[in-house]
Parts: structure tokens; sequence; C-alpha cells
């Protein structure tokens, strides 16, 4: 598109872009070191940056900065910030729940769905896709740890949910995503990111013709954990853009 983002950066100031820069830096490192701890290769984890009520020049910077997924949880404030279009070779994630009078808006401007998560949403996106020039890709949205306040399909559902879901012409379902639950300490909740990583692995023994490459969990609070469980994309806002409503952080 027609913003320069260098220009939009010199005019956040010296400090925020700088920043952004070391916090985008750090974040890059410590995905790079999970990996590595338990073998394997850091190309294999995407880092999206969530972008959620993020102005949209602080996106621009963090595309400036190379970052190539952004992740909003809400359609509409992706289509009020983005109406202006992304640069061609960037991938924008739907993180948050869907609702059904949004599918249509959805299937246009996210190039992948993180939160399917009912047989009616499935339908619908089918339904949207077909003008599509190739079928939309999901993940399947699994609430792991059955917390009553969280959306997702119980770990039970998943495997009818695949059944049904993964045949769909228009759908391209390219695997799994949770949200662990809150925690003081992320080893807390390493359980859930193994139990998505273990239920992705049963359905592939039960579906050998779905390759489900993706994983997508792990955020602020939890990602180099969930890389140690397998994530092949971790969702992270605070840690790059600091607490939402707030500046960035001070250390
Ligand atoms: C907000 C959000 C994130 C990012 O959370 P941080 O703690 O800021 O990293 C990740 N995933 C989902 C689904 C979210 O809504």
């Amino acid at each position: 598109m027609s913003a320069d983002p260098t220009g939009i950066i010199r005019a956040m100031g010296e400090t925020g872009e700088s920043q952004l820069a070391d916090n985008l830096a750090r974040v890059q490192e410590r995905i790079a070191a999970a990996a590595r701890r338990v073998g394997r290769n850091p190309a294999e984890v995407t880092l999206i940056a969530v972008t959620k009520t993020v102005p949209w020049e602080r996106a621009q910077a963090v595309l400036a900065l190379g970052v190539r997924h952004l992740g909003e949880n809400r359609v509409q404030e992706a289509e009020a910030k983005y109406a202006g279009g992304l640069p061609p070779d960037v991938t924008l994630h739907l993180i948050g729940h869907l609702q059904t009078n949004k599918a249509r808006a959805a299937a246009r401007l996210f190039q992948l769905i993180h939160s399917l998560d009912r047989a009616r949403l499935a339908e619908l996106l089918e339904q949207e896709a077909r003008g599509l020039p190739r079928p939309l890709p999901a993940l399947l949205q699994v609430n792991v740890a059955g917390e009553a306040s969280k959306f997702g399909l119980a770990a039970a559902e998943v495997p009818a949910a695949v059944d049904s879901f993964a045949y769909l012409p228009h759908l391209d379902l390219q695997g799994l995503m949770t949200i662990a639950p809150l925690a003081q300490n992320p080893e807390d909740v390493r359980w859930v990111f193994r139990g998505l990583r273990e239920l992705r692995d049963q359905l592939r023994q039960r579906h050998p013709s779905l390759a489900l490459p993706h994983l997508s969990m792990g955020m602020t609070d939890d990602y180099p954990i969930a890389i140690e469980e397998g994530a092949t994309l971790v969702r992270v806002g605070r840690a790059i853009f600091g607490a939402r409503g707030e500046g960035p952080p001070r250390s």
C-alpha cells in the first residue's frame, strides 16, 4: 500500500521506535531459544504480532521491522484498521471468537481463522469461501482446559468435528488452536499445550490424509512453554507492544 512505514516510525519518535524494535528482538530471541531447547528448528515457529487495540501506525511499525503475520480478535476492528489494505505478503489472522453474522466479512479479510468452533460456523465459512480463489484456511479452537469462560470445542468433541469439517471442499483445516488458562507460573499450563499436540497427533492417525501442520498456542505469558510443546504459531501482543492501553514496558 501507499503508506511509508519508515516515515511512520520516524513520526513515532526515537523512543517508540527503538523500544518496539527491542521488544520484538527479545521475543524473537526467546522463540529461537525455546525451539532449540527441544531440538526444533526456530524457523518452524511463526510469530503473530497481536495488534488488537494497537493503533494502525504501530502495526505498520512492526511490519517495517519485518513481521509478516498480524493477529486481530475482532472483525470490525480489523476491518477499520486494515481497510486500506496490507502488503500482499502479510497474513492477517483472526484469533478471536467469530460471530455467525461476521462470517462473510471474516472470510474476505483474514487468511487464517483460528476460531472455528462449531458446525454452524463451518457451514457459513464454507459457503462464503465458495467465492474465494482458494479454500479458506482454518484451525479448530479447542478449550483444552474446559474453562467455562472460554470458547472452543471440548477435546472430546474434536474428532467428530474433524470428521465433518475437514472434508468441506472450501475449507482448509490446518490444525488446532487453544488459549491456556491464566497462570502465575507458565509451567502450570504446559499440560494444556501438550494436550493440544497429543490431540492433533491422534487426529493425524485417524485421518492419514490430513497433515494438520499447525498448533496455534502460546501468548505473552507462556509462548516459550508452548513452543517447547510444539507450537507452530505463537500469538504475542503485550511482549511486543506493551500493556494494552499503555505504552511499551519500561524494562
Ligand atoms: C489478546 C490475545 C493474544 C495476545 O495476548 P498477549 O497476552 O498480549 O500476548 C493471543 N491470543 C488471543 C486469542 C488473544 O485474544
